[in-house]
């Protein structure tokens, strides 16, 4: 027998109105704060983290204009997709180009958590870059099933800044020879880092951490090309990271409300 079909995630109107209104004050914010930095609010993009949130909510955020998102688990996301397939699926620009607005014509998938051996060939195929890339074993697994696919990965490699023992993420002292162990790896495309400082509720806690990663990219910018990228920034703290240079905001809980289900990141 044929299993039944997914029910399609229908958002409310009222789902619709509130992650609209939330993603336009976070537009504004970020504009304000690129205004006072000096920079140009092209240059930061907001990824969305739909992360424990029904697929509903990515629907809802993807028809307020939001094309990029964030998932940190591969399972979770697994299981999203298949309700979003109704909606979007096959190539992010499709064969008649973008959309009339220019964007892409399904929402773009980013893995922003950790990432198990046994789960990149799925991870591969479901998302469209990794940006928590923090061993050399991981990464060699994702270049064979990306060259299987025919893709080219972009990745981040995520910098473990701080002592906290459940962090995930590179030491920033192992930085160097991870890069050069990556270099050879054809399927990946390495475009900068990540990182995630310590649970503090004052944003200026976090500055410290966000100088120092854009320290690290600068340190290696100019032997690897296309190494720019910057993402950091969550709620709580976007606006400092900005001011350091981020090229990547992060952002769940300021455009799909608080988390109800723990989740193994922070939350
Ligand atoms: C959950 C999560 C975020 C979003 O955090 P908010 O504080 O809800 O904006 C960003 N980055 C990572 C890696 C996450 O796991």
């Amino acid at each position: 027998m044929e299993a039944p079909p997914t029910p399609l995630p229908v958002p409310s109107a009222e789902l619709i109105a509130e992650i609209g209104e939330n993603l336009a004050a976070l537009r504004k914010r970020i504009a304000e704060v690129c205004d006072r930095a000096r920079r140009c609010p092209s240059t930061v993009e907001l990824m969305a983290v739909s992360k424990v949130h029904p697929a509903e909510a990515l629907v809802a955020a993807f028809q307020a204009g939001q094309r990029l998102f964030g998932e940190n688990r591969v399972q979770e996301f697994a299981a999203k997709r298949e309700a979003l397939a109704a909606y979007y699926s096959g190539p992010a620009v499709s064969a008649s180009g973008p959309d009339e607005a220019g964007k892409p014509t399904r929402p773009i998938m980013h893995l922003i958590g950790p990432l198990q051996s046994n789960k990149t060939t799925k991870a591969a195929e479901l998302f469209d870059a990794m940006d928590s890339l923090d061993s050399l074993k991981i990464a060699q697994r994702l270049n064979s099933t990306a060259a299987a696919l025919g893709k080219v990965i972009p990745v981040l490699i995520e910098v473990k800044l701080s002592h906290e023992e459940t962090k995930h993420g590179l030491p920033p002292e192992e930085l160097g020879s991870l890069l050069a162990s990556l270099a050879p790896l054809e399927n990946l495309r390495v475009s900068g880092l990540m990182t995630v400082p310590p649970l503090d509720e004052a944003p200026e806690a976090a500055r410290p951490y966000f100088r120092q990663l854009r320290e690290l990219r600068d340190a290696h910018a100019k032997q690897y090309q296309s190494f720019t990228e910057l993402s950091m920034g969550m709620s709580g703290d976007f606006e400092v990271a900005i001011e350091e240079g981020s090229t990547c905001v992060r952002i769940g809980t300021a455009i799909f409300g608080r988390r109800t289900v723990p989740s193994a990141e922070p939350v």
